[in-house]
């Protein structure tokens, strides 16, 4: 199996894994890149899988299914581009011989899901469009803090060496917000030069794993007490309740220049 981040737009990735024959995309917003791809590598598609509604994870979706018959999945409780088969938390999806398990992380949209595969070539791997990024989470547009710091614990208790395909490079901007609210973590300070010297060789800094976000993700780590004291320290907060940190560091990010 391959797996490759199609670049496309400003910083998004289609992520499509391959077994030289047959391959699936997911969150394809264009077709022309996914297209090119199936061409230079020789691929059929077989299989789209789709985490959530937004266009720049969709807007390829019906001309990639009528040039290639491929079946569409995607959440049962938002609006894809239809037909496709409705999925939710819990249901699994066969797709090149690969079992995906489906897992609801409902916060950036209201019906957002991941897929999780438990071994591709002895690792496990995971798609979670634009809930988890790397040193980041995704923006909270219509799910609640409580339903984003929930859906991120569920994926933070992935096995260590779990792949994270995240759907766009948002790594370097994650990381200087990272580092302003953990300056002391060291693990932190590697990861971001290591990140640097990947970007400016033009290569992706992802995937990452399950293992390296929860040393260094502030988003992963906001019950670890140095994070939580740096949020209630910036946010004048009374109160080291779990969801309140966490929204008012989701709030910080999003103020942060
Ligand atoms: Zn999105
Ligand atoms: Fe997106």
């Amino acid at each position: 199996m391959e797996l490759i981040a199609l670049p496309a737009f400003e910083d998004n990735y289609f992520w499509l894994l391959h077994d030289g024959q047959e391959a699936l995309v997911v969150d394809p917003g264009d077709a022309a890149p996914v297209t090119e791809a199936l061409r230079r590598h020789g691929l059929r598609l077989t299989s789209i899988l789709v985490t959530h509604h937004h266009g720049d994870h969709t807007g390829g979706v019906t001309e990639l299914r009528g040039a290639t018959g491929a079946q569409v999945f995607g959440p049962a409780r938002e609006r894809i581009p239809p037909p496709f088969t409705p999925l939710h938390g819990g249901d699994t999806v066969r797709a090149l011989g690969i079992t995906f398990r489906v897992i609801d992380v409902p916060g950036h949209t209201a019906g957002h899901i991941a897929y999780f595969a438990d071994a591709v070539d002895g690792a496990p791997l995971l798609f979670c469009g634009d809930t988890l990024f790397s040193g980041g989470c995704g923006r909270i547009f219509e799910g609640t803090p409580a339903q984003m710091l929930a859906s991120l614990d569920t994926l933070a208790a992935l096995p260590a060496d779990t792949r994270v395909g995240c759907a766009h490079e948002y790594t370097l901007s994650n990381l200087r917000f990272a580092r302003a609210v953990e300056p002391g973590n060291t693990a932190l300070a590697q990861y971001q030069q290591h990140c640097q010297a990947l970007r400016e060789a033009g290569t992706p800094t992802l995937p990452t794993t399950i293992g390296t976000e929860r040393a260094i993700n502030p988003f992963l780590r906001s019950r670890e007490r140095a994070v939580t004291q740096a949020v209630r320290t910036h946010a004048a907060l009374a109160t080291d309740d779990d969801v309140a940190v966490f929204a008012a560091l989701r709030q910080w990010k999003n103020e942060f220049r």
